[in-house]
């Protein structure tokens, strides 16, 4: 195959695990019949980013240098190619954490291309157009095969809509599988960039949402994203009062935590799914799953026709993440305030702070 052209694009990259990102510039391709170009407006910071700007995941997705993380992006189209039929020049568009795949596998053709073995993801993944590996959305632009860009609801706060990208259809994509809807008992752990999202959409779909919390000054705000209860996780006994109870719990936690304290509190075939995913393996007592066959999951995004289907509901429900945004310039900063949690829910690049470098 011929390579096509490239050009140069700006971006935020990191040249080693151990250096800060700063501005570079990367080749993109120029648009081939089925692609579409994207003016990026706005990159949600994601906490992959991180570890794969640092080489956290060595054992199992070695970084290549130099890299460009940014998996939540949004932005407007610039240019598309001959054969795309569902974007035009000016049209709002979305890329979240997958840019291609095989399209024949028995996943693709199930539209679940977040379980195809041959995916390729917008950063990290080796890209066959120009070789090297893909780059993200720390970017002014990107260029992505039609199938994987999806369309953004022109009412939605673009700055918020970008962490729909990633954090949103990590948290829709297992409360749709798992039957969330009016009536059902909904338990979210961790109110962070994923709970925050999930406890939006748990409402929206007409459950019951209960947050836990190990901070009590987070109640307040869970209730103001739609939480009807909030349970202090450290407090046994109003964890106890809870017992059995739940249809589906989604935890989040990213550190190490005790599952079956989380466990215990699903009703009769109730399901708790991960979307964290801590580092150390978690401890699971076999009888809290057997009492009551229960079930333990995890969730990875969702598939393009998913997402879409998200960012549709967002649409009509105004849902978007909240976010605080921050220049390019900042992103480092960014980084250190993420590991500490301290930011309300989720950065939000505004890319336009590239165009001065
Ligand atoms: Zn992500
Ligand atoms: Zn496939």
């Amino acid at each position: 195959m011929l390579k096509p052209k490239a050009y140069s694009a700006k971006a935020y990259s990191a040249a080693s695990a151990t250096s800060p990102l700063a501005s570079s510039t990367i080749p993109r391709r120029d648009p081939t019949e089925h692609d579409v170009q994207i003016e990026i407006l706005f990159c949600g910071i994601c906490h992959s980013d991180l570890h794969y700007a640092r080489d956290e995941w060595h054992s199992f997705m070695p970084t290549v240098y130099p890299c460009v993380p940014g998996h939540e992006i949004v932005g407007r189209v610039t240019k598309v190619g001959t054969a795309v039929m569902k974007f035009k020049p000016g049209d709002l568009a979305s890329v979240g954490c997958l840019v291609d795949s095989d399209h024949t596998c028995p996943h693709c053709q199930a539209g679940l291309e977040q379980f195809c073995p041959n995916q390729i993801l917008t950063y990290g993944s080796p890209d066959k157009h120009l070789g090297g590996v893909t780059y993200g959305g720390y970017s002014d632009s990107i260029v992505v095969d039609e199938r994987f860009v999806l369309r953004v609801p022109s009412n939605l706060n673009l700055a918020g809509a970008a962490p729909l990208l990633c954090a949103g259809i990590t948290t829709y994509s297992p409360m749709r599988h798992w039957g969330v809807t009016k009536g059902k008992k909904v338990g979210v752990v961790g109110l962070g960039g994923l709970g925050h999202m999930a406890v939006k959409f748990a409402d929206a779909f007409g459950a019951h949402v209960v947050v836990f919390t190990t901070s009590p000054n987070k109640k307040e705000d869970a209730l103001r994203l739609g939480a009807d209860d909030v349970v202090v996780s450290r407090n046994a006994d109003e964890m106890k009062k809870h017992t059995g109870s739940f249809d589906f719990i989604l935890d989040a936690v990213s550190a190490d935590h005790d599952i079956n304290a989380y466990i215990n509190l699903l009703s009769r075939d109730g399901n708790i799914t991960l979307v964290g995913a801590p580092q150390k393996p978690l401890a699971v007592s076999a009888f809290s799953l057997l009492i009551g066959r229960r079930s333990l999951s995890g969730s990875p995004i969702g598939g393009i026709p998913e997402t879409q289907e998200m960012l549709d509901f967002c649409g009509t429900h105004n849902i978007t993440a909240d976010v605080e945004i921050v220049p390019i310039q900042k992103v480092n900063e960014a980084y250190e305030r993420m590991l500490k949690s301290d930011v309300k829910y989720r950065f939000s690049i505004d890319m336009a702070s590239l165009k001065s470098e």
